[in-house]
């Protein structure tokens, strides 16, 4: 069976653990939770920030119609979706990851 050594302790972890037997460190296969959320902000402040931009340039609606409303709204479904696209590119990055992480290393 092939093993991983974990860099924190050096014990000989079965592939498959989730955790090392030696001291407990976690290990990860590709982006953990935190590194895709966090994708998904900057990915959303990004798109966010060019979009205005690309609104800026042009002609702003009369804020009383019906445009600026929906504006708005494509605002909130672009920013959802660029989440949703960033989280997928932070998985993508991080695909092929394979990491020892402990809680208190960096105590
Ligand atoms: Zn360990």
């Amino acid at each position: 069976m092939k093993t991983l050594v974990c860099p924190h302790c050096a014990t000989k972890v079965p592939q498959h653990a989730s955790v090392c037997v030696g001291c407990g460190a976690e290990i990860v296969r590709g982006a953990t939770r935190q590194e895709r959320s966090a994708g998904g902000c900057v990915f959303a402040l990004l798109v966010l920030a060019v979009s205005m931009v690309i609104v800026g340039m042009g002609p702003m609606p009369d804020p009383r119609d019906d445009a600026s409303l929906f504006l708005v709204l494509k605002f909130i479904a672009l920013v959802i979706i660029a989440n949703v696209v960033g989280r997928l590119l932070m998985r993508w990055v991080r695909r092929s990851k394979l990491r020892f992480i402990r809680p208190y290393e960096h105590l």
